[in-house]
């Protein structure tokens, strides 16, 4: 099973409900796809055993075959191609290119396109007592994680249970991250603006077609902004985390809540159990 951790907006605590959830329960991998800003490894302290470039093919145009015709420019939707045909000038954005392979499909002239290799980031693996770790990490200056998550996704064993961290929002990456698993966990914060990102993030996995449920991080007693909107929604809500000083303080320290919510692997534990009765049940 693939459960994959996603909020509406950074800051709601997505990274150590998701390292908590891995870390309870055993036999998990947590996997790191918020590729921009990695930084499950700060507190699942893994020992990386493995590092390697992702790369993807990009076109490289050999402008003494093309004839500039212009079509590969006009089939590409990411503008990525510039055809500047009174000069006879093939201009690429290679920050642009999604590596979709339909420029070098459509070109009419045989090997005025060669797709070349280029490395999008680097995906390392690790493990710390048992438990398997595995992050993409950007390169620094590419339009989008998408490529690389998709990419790191077939690194995932399918012999143990995985928990996927996806990036905060709801853009292209975050998409790719939660598409394909088996249930969407939604951690949200019960204050207006959380509760504005959650309807974004809820509108996104509906449009999917996703089994999901709601975490409320930093719950108060009395509040029920997210309660009163899961109930007319009809979304479940699985757990509660208080508002903690104590959690804050530890978080800034690198250690997950799991480690000091109390029972907080019993608490983890009883949230995915609730998430395997939901994804049999929605079957
Ligand atoms: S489609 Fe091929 S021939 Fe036409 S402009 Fe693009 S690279 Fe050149
Ligand atoms: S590979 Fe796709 S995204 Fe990249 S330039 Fe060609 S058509 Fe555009």
């Amino acid at each position: 099973m693939w459960i994959s951790v996603a909020s509406g907006k950074g800051g709601t605590g997505k990274t150590t409900v998701a390292v908590s959830l891995a870390l309870s329960n055993k036999n998990t991998i947590y996997v790191d796809a918020d590729v921009e800003e990695p930084n499950g490894f700060l507190f699942i302290k893994p020992v990386i055993k493995e590092e390697f470039s992702y790369t993807e093919l990009i076109p490289l145009i050999h402008e003494d075959k093309c004839t500039f015709c212009g079509k590969c420019a006009d089939a590409c939707v990411y503008k990525a191609i510039a055809i500047l045909k009174p000069v006879k000038k093939a201009i690429f954005f290679p920050e642009l290119c999604h590596s979709c392979g339909l420029c070098s499909f459509v070109c009419p002239v045989e090997n005025a396109i060669e797709e070349v290799p280029k490395e999008k980031g680097r995906i390392r693996k690790g493990e710390k007592n048992g438990q398997l770790f595995i992050e993409g990490i950007l390169n620094v200056g590419e339009a989008s994680g998408t490529p690389l998550i998709r990419g790191m996704k077939k690194y995932i064993p399918h012999d143990r249970d995985a928990i996927i961290d996806s990036s905060p929002g709801t853009s292209c990456p975050v998409v790719e991250s939660v598409g394909d698993t088996d249930f969407v966990l939604l951690i949200t914060e019960p204050t207006p603006f959380g509760l504005n990102d959650l309807k974004l993030a809820v509108e996104m996995v509906k449009e999917m077609k996703l089994p999901f449920g709601i975490l409320v991080n930093k719950h108060e007693e009395g509040n029920s902004l997210i309660k009163d909107y899961a109930r007319e929604e009809k979304i479940t809500i699985l757990g509660e985390i208080p508002f903690s000083r104590e959690i804050a303080e530890a978080y800034s320290k690198g250690i997950p809540v799991v480690d000091v919510l109390p029972d907080g692997e019993k608490f983890f534990v009883n949230i995915m159990e609730k998430i395997r009765k939901g994804v049999n049940t929605s079957g």
